[in-house]
């Protein structure tokens, strides 16, 4: 295992841990260099900054941005080393949240079809910023209320496509997502590849599309993968002329095989994207 991290994230989108606990959890773990990447904001990056600085861990600033792809399938870019203090990036961001608190009302009025109550309220009441209430406050609310066991369950019977409270959303596109990044300095990262599970034809089309976007790197190494698919992920990467990166997706202290700062080694020829960080913190 590695300990470089470069994807995971506090509560200021749908982590569990504020940043500062990220940090020091993720210090704990014996991590080498982390990036927080919240979900469609920068608002948990000043203070993580600051705790990292406290302890000495090399700090990169980033995001994972929401995007719908071709009009139907939803991928997440993250942004690595962006300006976290870019009001561009800051303004399209704060679009990409719009929306989510509807979102969350229409799957309120869903999940109240089925005699679940309370989801509209419960969920904010979870998050710490209102604008970035998401899948992941309404499936604690509904654990908490006692409707499913855990987290896994509400997602699989409840909110994920085809399943009754599951709300089709339009994020940004996926040109403009990395174009965001580029523009506050930032280098763009294809998040956890696997989990959209493509075909060879899509991610072939989706990785294009994301190179002559000015894409930089994909996450060979994700929690969300299989050793085969950090195999199949290098190649990837090898084929298209990408860098690798790394990433725990850590959300929640006591998630399986999940846990920040820890992260597969990326396989044998594979070109690291934190290499030249690295390097400069050295
Ligand atoms: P949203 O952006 O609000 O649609 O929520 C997406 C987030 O939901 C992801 O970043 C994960 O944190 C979480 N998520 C998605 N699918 C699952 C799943 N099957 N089990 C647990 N969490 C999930
Ligand atoms: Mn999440
Ligand atoms: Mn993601
Ligand atoms: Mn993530």
């Amino acid at each position: 295992m590695g300990h470089i991290d470069l994807h995971c994230h506090s509560n200021a989108s749908d982590g569990a841990l504020t940043p500062t606990q990220v940090v020091e959890r993720a210090v704990a773990q014996g991590a080498q260099m982390l990036a927080l990447t919240d979900h469609d904001c920068l608002a948990g990056l000043a203070e993580a900054r600051q705790a990292a600085e406290t302890l000495n861990l090399p700090f990169v600033a980033g995001v994972e941005v929401s995007v719908t792809w071709r009009g139907k399938h939803t991928i997440h870019i993250v942004g690595l080393n962006i300006d976290s203090t870019s009001d561009t990036l800051s303004g399209h961001l704060a679009q990409v949240r719009q929306g989510r608190q509807e979102r969350l009302q229409h799957m309120a009025d869903l999940l109240a079809k089925r005699g679940i109550n309370g989801v509209y309220a419960g969920a904010l009441a979870l998050a710490t910023n209102p604008d970035m209430v998401g899948r992941a406050h309404i499936a604690r609310y509904l654990v908490s209320q006692g409707v499913c066991k855990d987290v896994h369950s509400v997602f699989r019977q409840y909110i994920v496509p085809g399943k009754p409270g599951y709300v089709k959303h339009e994020w940004a596109q996926l040109a403009d997502a990395v174009q965001w990044i580029r523009d506050a300095g930032g280098i763009a990262v294809v998040a956890h590849p696997g989990r959209y599970e493509f075909k060879r034809t899509s991610m072939m089309a989706l990785l294009t599309e994301f190179k002559e976007a000015g894409g930089g790197a994909i996450e060979v190494s994700s929690a969300s993968h299989s050793a085969d698919e950090r195999l199949q992920f290098a190649s990837y990467a090898k084929e298209f002329d990408l860098l690798s990166s790394a990433g725990s997706d850590f959300h929640v202290p006591g998630e399986k095989g999940r846990e920040v700062g820890v992260t597969p080694d990326l396989p044998s020829g594979c070109r690291p994207l934190w290499d030249e960080w690295l390097k400069e913190r050295k």
